[in-house]
């Protein structure tokens, strides 16, 4: 078995290349530009499983050996899990491998297992048929339920059936990736252990047939700095590993075999880009700053102690959002206080510079952790029962949170740095209130236990638009503000940030979110609160040009971003970023703003526009 951590290759057939937007003798696919970039390289297709649809039916002398190959390929897949779970455990801490525990324990489970052997015993299915079986059956009977538990269990499946089918393969042995050089990620999605083996191997792009610009796939992409397009239908079935592949993560477009012409301008656009990460990265250690000297804080934002060393590598300044949910999400029951204090100290002790704000747990939407109360699917799950409001009605936990935070800040301050913490989706001061009463009453059990904890500044994340509105209202009862653009545009124009049908209105770039957004920055700084912008327009040459224009001097982006952002910061002064700002505000449409604003920064800094998503 090689040491390839994603599962083998399989070829998949198809119908013909219906879906293609170009047939210029190789395929061209639309899907959604979610990280930025351009790469050249083998496709290596994670496929789930392939069993050919007539397939064989197995002899009666075939099942004992078949039986047993079932059994061996378990044994070997529970090992791997098993020193997976050690490896990570040791590299992220337990929280961060219990998702390979609850693999395990699929793998073990008696109805999973007996209904194999039954298929294989009574059915003589070959067993890779079976799995295919099993994942068939449980995807429909648990997508049926409308169970959210029990349809957040079905990527976990499909994992495990990757891993034993993995090991069943005969041709894992030929088709070693590190055989393959530079490697395209093609997959339907990117799964938990994918993700964790990212690093590994010499992964330059990600092609999905899932996800958007928010999904997992997409965060850890841009987190990593890796080209990526998410969202192509049926990409699977037109590419076979081995093919070359080009990602256009501007564009959002996936090439196959593309022809020497095509080919050829990829690669020049390619190198250009990862010429400028070099150039750029260069940049690193030098002060962020605008051309006319203006200090600048560039942040980043992560999702668990693995996007650190990007941090520091890319200059961060400091750690401007850690997203805590992804440690709820890769956890089979609610990390206990200890746990979570382990890991906030770990990305602590490890961040760049000394500022790191802990976001409290911003789950629900799409994202959605059954253990917490998610059983059942929500009409409108965005405008629902998500974020603040979900931690609201389960105090015990969101204590627990907070005293993990407070707790955190203590060893923060004991290694000279300082802790922040933040409120996700504050719509009201009734909220910020109960939020403070929180902190408060999570620090006065602290003291009785006589546990170290330290007060921290108490932020609002700004992502609701009655709370934009309400903005000065609210300003007194915040330390400071993190706007959640992101959010708040979905929000601000009805239009759901992972539906792209409706792309074309998630606009962050339109003119009642500039106009929103230019008052918000306004309130906060005649307030004299410190506010600083997290989603991703902070990371976008176009966006971050507008917020500077808007008097904004903090930005958290992902960190991959930051190197390119502080370029074009040191070829823009102040005074230039308001008036282009002045005159993109005179601008009646989306479309005229964005290329009124791609035009300007052509001419500050015309290498950048590499790096801008469409
Ligand atoms: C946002 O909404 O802009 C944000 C940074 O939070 P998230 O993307 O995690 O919702
Ligand atoms: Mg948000």
């Amino acid at each position: 078995m090689s040491n390839w951590p994603f599962g083998s290759p399989r070829l998949v057939g198809g119908p013909p290349h219906s879906d293609r937007i170009a047939t210029c003798g190789f395929v061209m696919k639309k899907g959604i530009a979610v990280s930025p970039g351009v790469a050249v390289g083998t496709a290596y297709c994670m496929l789930e499983i392939y069993v050919d649809p007539d397939r064989k039916r197995l002899a009666d002398r075939e099942v004992t050996a078949e039986l047993a190959r079932f059994e061996t390929a378990r044994d070997a897949v529970a090992q791997d899990l098993r020193a997976l779970r050690k490896k990570v455990e040791h590299q992220l801490g337990p929280s961060e491998a219990a998702i390979f525990g609850v693999h395990e324990a699929m793998l073990r489970d008696s109805a999973f297992t007996g209904k194999v052997r039954s298929w294989i015993t009574n059915d003589r299915f070959p067993v890779a048929a079976a799995l295919q079986r099993l994942l068939q059956e449980y995807t429909r009977l648990f997508s049926e339920t409308g169970d959210a538990y029990l349809q957040e269990r079905i990527s976990d499946l499909r994992d495990v059936v990757i891993r034993l089918s993995d090991r069943l393969s005969d041709v894992v042995n030929t088709e070693q990736p590190a055989m393959l050089g530079p490697i395209i990620i093609v997959a339907d999605e990117l799964l938990p252990s994918h993700v964790v083996a990212l690093d590994e191997v010499n992964v330059i792009g990600i092609a999905t047939q899932q996800g958007s610009q928010t999904s997992h796939a997409a965060i850890i992409a841009r987190s990593r700095g890796i080209p990526a397009v998410s969202g192509v239908e049926h990409l699977l079935r037109q590419v076979k590993t081995g093919d070359t592949v080009v990602v256009d993560g501007r564009d959002g477009i996936v090439t196959v075999n593309p022809d020497p012409e095509a080919l050829s301008a990829y690669l020049k656009l390619e190198r250009e880009f990862v010429h400028l990460k070099d150039e750029l990265a260069a940049n690193r250690d030098l002060p962020a700053r605008t051309a006319d000297n203006q200090a600048l804080q560039l942040l980043a934002n992560v999702n668990g102690p693995l996007d650190v060393p990007a941090a520091t590598n890319m200059g961060a300044a400091g750690i401007g959002l850690y997203r805590t949910e992804y440690l709820y999400l890769t956890h089979p029951d609610i990390p206990s206080e200890d746990e979570q204090l382990a890991t906030y100290q770990r990305i602590i002790e490890s961040a760049p510079g000394t500022s790191i704000t802990i976001r409290t747990l911003d789950i629900g939407g799409d994202k959605t952790v059954p253990y917490l109360g998610h059983q059942h699917q929500e009409a409108n799950p965005f405008m629902g029962w998500r974020s603040i409001r979900l931690s609201f009605e389960h105090p015990e936990f969101f204590l627990t949170q907070v005293r993990a935070i407070l707790r955190a800040a203590h060893f923060a301050e004991s290694i000279g740095k300082q802790a922040r913490i933040l409120f996700p989706m504050i719509t009201n001061l009734e909220e910020m209130r109960r939020v403070r009463g929180m902190v408060g009453r999570a620090g006065r059990q602290l003291q009785n236990e006589r546990l170290a904890y330290r007060t921290v500044p108490i932020g609002m994340m700004l992502e609701v638009p009655a709370a934009a509105v309400s903005i000065r209202m609210l300003l007194s009862s915040v330390d400071f503000v993190s706007i959640g653009s992101n959010d708040l545009v979905q929000y601000l124009m009805a239009a759901d940030r992972d539906n792209p049908k409706v792309s074309h209105l998630c606009q962050p770039l339109s003119p009642p979110v500039l106009m929103v957004l230019r008052d918000v920055i306004q309130a906060c700084r005649e307030a004299g609160k410190p506010v600083t912008l997290c989603g991703e327009l902070a990371g976008q040459p176009r966006g971050f040009v507008v917020l500077l224009g808007m008097g904004l001097t903090s930005f958290s982006m992902s960190p991959a971003f930051i190197p390119s952002i502080k370029e074009l910061a040191s070829h823009l002064t102040t005074k230039k970023a308001a008036e282009i700002l002045e005159r993109a505000m005179h601008l009646t449409t989306t479309a005229q703003i964005k290329r009124y604003l791609s035009r300007q920064v052509a001419e500050v800094a015309p290498n950048l526009s590499l790096l801008d998503l469409a």
